[in-house]
């Protein structure tokens, strides 16, 4: 092989994990390449136009996948340069600490993770830098112990939301301001890169003002002479030397080309789907079930939340534009008559009548679909789905991804949905009173995608890590316990899903990886400062 196709380290995939993974180490001076099968989000109108974002699904990936009966599943993912946090709706949440700990659920034991939330907390403030989460500590009532105010105030509400906050208030409960990576300066509109649109949740963001890791992570580290990304560079196989000790080789099908790279580390974060997807077709004679995998748990464990859309309809309208902002916490651990965890509460961006045709709801009486957007909150509910062995990613013969999941942990889901119901009925406007509020209706998100499972936005736990390497695929400097080079960083290393958005804790972890990295790699602390200092994220974070 030759010299230029040798590096120190290879990143595969440039979402959550990956990307945060290339900031923090450009500045290594160690040779970086990172391989991306996607290319970037073309900058177009398109970008924020909502029948060809949700309805046509343009961004989305045209392949196609395989639920348990074979029947074809068209995944509501996207392979781009930034991967999924292009698209993400940027609520950027720390897990809570308990959740690091064994929890007993309606539907079964949530397991305990192999570090503690202590151990994460420096990197959770972090990656709240990096990716400028606004946000206020102290409002949220399970909101874990942090060290640092977070790095900007909080989005602020629109005049529904915060009608909506008061009454929430006013019944007992807890709302508050989510935090969010979104570049806005509401004390300097004028000079603001996020000009607070309607098109942000699921949307790439045209102005470049989401902090996504395309734009936050991977172009500051193409600045570093030492750092080179390929896109379109689909990673078919990972090969291994004749022990099946290290991966020695990349294969990788660039532009329909095959090529061959090496790392003297590996690290793959392609997602928790694809992420096993690649160690499973990556089997050898060393390893027959998969690479990394003598405990035979890669591509078990699939998780990805149980998620609803809930829209409450009042007779008041909503002129929300940006409608993200608050969430709710209160029944995260249980309450007085369900005393399991029931999950979060908070909002998706505003559903318009086009988005609204694709997921049909049931019609409120005396509404039109049109009339319904315009008077609808939009609530998203998140559970936790436990890990279950049979929830998996398998390969077919013809080598497509084939995902079986079941549903569990559901009554805690329907006890939320109930929960929400009664707190909402406890809302009055000076208008209609108590009769202003009409109902909650559930939108299919998935319809006009033909989407048999619950989506795979929050896909995680594929390639678990832990102690025992009977139980686990990674050690838990996310290291693979079977190879001396092989890394893992996105979100397939979860234990539990918890109930929270994936996102930071998969930036955090990845920081965390970064320092291990740094150390196995004996980068001088010094020179590794002098350099990171010359990152243009300081700048672009308006520090
Ligand atoms: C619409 C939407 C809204 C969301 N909202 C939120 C939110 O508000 N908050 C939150 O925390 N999370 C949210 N999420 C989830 C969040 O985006 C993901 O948890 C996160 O991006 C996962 O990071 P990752 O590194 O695991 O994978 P990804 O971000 O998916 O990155 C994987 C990358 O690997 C590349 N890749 C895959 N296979 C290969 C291969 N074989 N070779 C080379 N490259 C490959 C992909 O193209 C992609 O770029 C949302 C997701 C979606 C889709
Ligand atoms: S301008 Fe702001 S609200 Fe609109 S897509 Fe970009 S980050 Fe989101």
């Amino acid at each position: 092989m030759s010299r230029e196709n040798q590096f120190d380290v290879i990143i595969i995939g440039t979402g959550a994990g990956g990307g945060t993974l290339a900031h923090h180490l450009a500045p290594s001076g160690k040779r970086i390449l990172i391989l991306e099968r996607g290319d970037y989000v073309a900058r177009e109108k398109d970008n924020w136009n909502s029948k060809v974002v949700n309805v046509d699904a343009k961004y989305n990936t045209k392949e196609l996948w395989r639920d348990a009966d074979g029947k074809e599943l068209h995944p509501h993912t996207n392979y781009y340069v930034g991967g999924n946090t292009k698209f993400y709706g940027a609520a950027l949440f720390r897990l809570r600490r308990n959740d690091f700990g064994e929890i007993r659920h309606h539907g079964g034991i949530s397991p305990a993770w192999p570090i503690s939330y202590d151990e994460l907390e420096p990197y959770y403030a972090q990656a709240e830098n990096l990716y400028q989460v606004h946000g206020n500590r102290g409002e949220d009532p399970t909101e874990p112990p942090a060290g640092k105010a977070y790095p900007w105030p909080a989005v602020s509400h629109e005049a529904r939301i915060q009608h909506l906050a008061d009454d929430f208030r006013a019944a007992g409960l807890n709302p508050f301001h989510t935090p969010l990576g979104v570049m806005l300066d509401e004390k300097n509109p004028r000079l603001s890169p996020c000009i607070r649109c309607n098109t942000c949740d699921g949307f790439p963001c045209l102005v470049h003002a989401k902090s996504d890791a395309q734009v936050l992570c991977v172009d500051p580290a193409l600045q570093y002479p030492n750092v080179t990304l390929l896109t379109s560079a689909l990673v078919k196989r990972l090969e291994t030397d004749s022990a099946g000790r290290e991966v020695r080789g990349v294969i990788v099908e660039r532009n329909g080309v095959p090529e061959t790279y090496s790392g003297s580390i590996v690290v793959v974060s392609c997602g928790a789907i694809n992420s096993a997807a690649l160690l499973l077709r990556s089997a050898n004679d060393r390893h027959p079930n998969g690479l990394a995998n003598s405990s035979d748990v890669v591509g078990r464990h699939y998780m990805g939340h149980t998620n609803s859309v809930l829209m409450a309809i009042s007779k008041c309208p909503n002129p929300t534009i940006f409608q993200k902002t608050l969430s709710v916490n209160d029944f995260y651990f249980g309450s007085k008559d369900f005393e399991y965890p029931m999950g979060h509460i908070s909002f998706v961006g505003k559903l318009d009548a086009i988005t609204l045709r694709t997921g049909a709801p049931a019609i409120a009486p005396g509404f039109t679909l049109e009339l319904m957007a315009k008077h609808s909150l939009d609530f998203w509910l998140t559970s936790e789905d436990l890990p279950d062995p049979n929830n998996r990613v398998a390969i077919n013969r013809d080598g497509e991804i084939v995902l079986t999941y079941a549903p569990n942990n559901l009554k805690a889901h329907d006890q939320l949905k109930e929960h929400l119901q009664r707190a909402m009925k406890q809302n009055t406007c000076s208008i209609h009173g108590h009769e202003c509020h009409q109902g909650l209706f559930a939108r299919n998100l998935y319809v006009g995608q033909r989407i048999p499972l619950a989506g795979v936005a929050h896909q995680n736990g594929t390639i678990r890590f832990g102690r025992d390497p009977k139980t686990s695929a990674l050690d838990i400097n996310c290291k693979a316990h079977d190879l001396d080079n092989l890394y893992v960083v996105d979100g397939s290393f979860f234990p539990s899903s918890a109930a929270v958005n994936p996102g930071l804790t998969i930036m955090a972890n990845a920081l965390r990886v970064g320092d291990h990295l740094l150390q196995r790699l004996r980068v001088p602390i010094a020179e590794y400062a002098a350099n990171g200092s010359k990152s243009t994220v300081a700048q672009l974070a308006g520090g």
